[in-house]
C-alpha cells in the first residue's frame, strides 16, 4: 500500500518538477495577436521579452502608420494632392517625410522603376477595387503625364513636400508596409523580444531569432497561381532578417484572358509585363523591411535579367528570388549582392527546388 502511495507521490512530484523546468528553461508558447490593419491581415507573435507590451504597442504603431500613409480626408497625401501645382509647400509628418525621402532616393537609383508619384495611374486602373477597368488611351496618357518623381519636391528643413503639377498624387503602397516592419522591429527590440515573427499579410515579414522549436522561422513562398494563399512553392528558413514578396497574384483582375495586376511600370502607366510572376527579397539590418519592400516592387518592374544586373551592380546587401513561368513549369532564379552571406543560403536553398508543375 505505502509503496503504491509513495510511487504516486513521486510521480506527481516528477510531473510538477518537469512542468516547472520546462516553463523556466524552454520557450513558453508564443503570444500571438492578429488584426486587419494596412488593408491586410497582420500577425504579431512574440516568444519572449515583454510580449504583451511589444505586441500591443506594435498594433497601435501599425494603426498610426496606416492612417499617416492613407489618402483619407485630412491625411498628408490628400493635402499634397489638393495643393498640387499651386506652389505651396505642405508640412507633413516625419514618418511620411522619411518614406518620401527614401522613395526619391530609390526612384533616382532605379531610373524611375520605383516611383511613388505613380498615384494617378494607380487610381485610374483601380486594381483591387470594384471599379477596376482597362482605361482608354486618352485618359491613360493624361494620367501618365502626371507621373514623374522629379516633380515631387522635398524640403528637409521644414519636413515639407510639394507636387509641382496639378493632377499629381502619391501612393505609398509599395513602401509603407516595409517601413512599418522596421518600426515594429524597433518596438520589439525595446521590449526585449529576441524571438518572434511579424507578418503584414504574408508579403512583408520580419523574423526575430528562432521559432519556439529552436530553429529558424519557416516562411512559405506563395504559389503564384494557386487560389489558396497557403499553398507554398517553397519554404525559406529565416532568422533575424526581413522577407518581402511582390507578385501579380496579389491584386489583379482578368479581361480577355489578360491579367492586369497592381505593380506598374511607371514609364508606360500599365501593369509591368516583365515576364516575372513574383519576386521575393531577403535582407538584414535596421532598414531591411523598407529595403526589401522597395526592392520586390522594383525588381518585378525590371524583370529577371535587368533586375539581376541591377542587384548585382548595386552592391546592396540583399538576396532575391525571381519566379518565372514556362508553360506549366515555374522557375526560381536566385541573385545576390553585397554582404549577405547568411541571406544567400536562405534563397539558394530554395532555388535548388527549381521546378514545380
Ligand atoms: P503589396 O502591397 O501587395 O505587398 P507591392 O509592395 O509590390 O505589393 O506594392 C504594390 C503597390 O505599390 C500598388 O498597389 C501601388 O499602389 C504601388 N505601386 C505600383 N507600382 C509601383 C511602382 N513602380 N513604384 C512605386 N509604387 C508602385
Ligand atoms: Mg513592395
Amino acid at each position: 500500500r505505502r509503496c503504491i502511495i509513495m510511487k504516486r507521490l513521486l510521480g506527481i512530484l516528477i510531473f510538477i518538477t518537469i512542468t516547472i523546468l520546462s516553463i523556466a528553461c524552454g520557450h513558453p508558447d508564443p503570444l500571438t495577436k492578429t488584426a486587419v490593419v494596412m488593408d491586410t491581415v497582420v500577425t504579431l507573435e512574440a516568444v519572449d521579452g515583454e510580449r504583451e507590451q511589444a505586441i500591443d504597442e506594435g498594433m497601435a504603431y501599425l494603426q498610426r502608420i496606416d492612417a499617416l500613409a492613407s489618402q483619407n480626408e485630412g491625411s498628408d497625401l490628400e493635402a499634397l494632392r489638393l495643393a498640387a501645382g499651386n506652389g505651396a509647400w505642405v508640412e507633413i509628418s516625419p514618418e511620411v517625410f522619411e518614406m518620401l525621402e527614401i522613395s526619391q532616393e530609390w526612384a533616382a537609383k532605379t531610373d524611375g522603376a520605383f516611383d511613388v508619384t505613380v498615384g494617378p495611374v494607380v487610381w485610374l486602373w483601380g486594381i483591387g477595387t470594384e471599379y477596376a477597368k482597362v482605361p482608354g488611351e486618352a485618359e491613360l496618357a493624361e494620367a501618365r503625364s502626371h507621373v514623374g518623381w522629379q516633380k515631387l519636391e522635398l524640403d528637409k528643413e521644414t519636413t515639407s513636400a510639394r507636387l509641382t503639377e496639378p493632377g499629381m498624387r502619391l501612393h505609398l503602397g509599395a513602401i509603407a508596409k516595409g517601413y512599418a516592419i522596421d518600426g515594429l522591429r524597433a518596438i520589439f527590440a525595446k521590449h526585449h523580444v529576441k524571438n518572434g515573427l511579424v507578418s503584414l499579410g504574408g508579403s512583408s515579414i520580419y523574423a526575430f531569432g528562432e521559432s519556439p522549436k529552436g530553429k529558424p522561422w519557416r516562411i512559405g513562398i506563395r504559389h503564384p497561381r494557386s487560389e489558396d494563399a497557403k499553398e507554398y512553392l517553397a519554404v525559406a528558413p529565416l532568422s533575424d532578417a526581413a522577407l518581402s514578396s511582390s507578385g501579380d497574384y496579389e491584386r489583379y483582375f482578368e479581361q480577355d484572358g489578360v491579367r492586369y495586376h497592381h505593380i506598374f511600370n511607371p514609364a508606360i502607366g500599365r501593369p509591368a509585363t516583365s515576364g516575372v510572376l513574383g519576386v521575393t527579397v531577403v535582407a538584414q539590418g535596421d532598414h531591411a523591411g523598407t529595403l526589401t519592400d522597395i526592392l520586390t516592387t522594383t525588381l518585378f518592374v525590371m524583370g529577371e535579367e535587368k533586375g539581376k544586373a541591377f542587384l548585382e551592380n548595386s552592391g546592396i546587401d540583399a538576396s532575391a528570388l525571381f519566379i518565372t513561368q514556362d508553360g506549366s513549369t515555374f522557375h526560381f532564379t536566385a541573385a545576390q549582392s553585397g554582404n549577405a552571406p547568411a541571406m544567400r543560403d536562405v534563397l539558394t536553398d530554395v532555388s535548388q527546388t527549381v521546378e514545380w508543375k
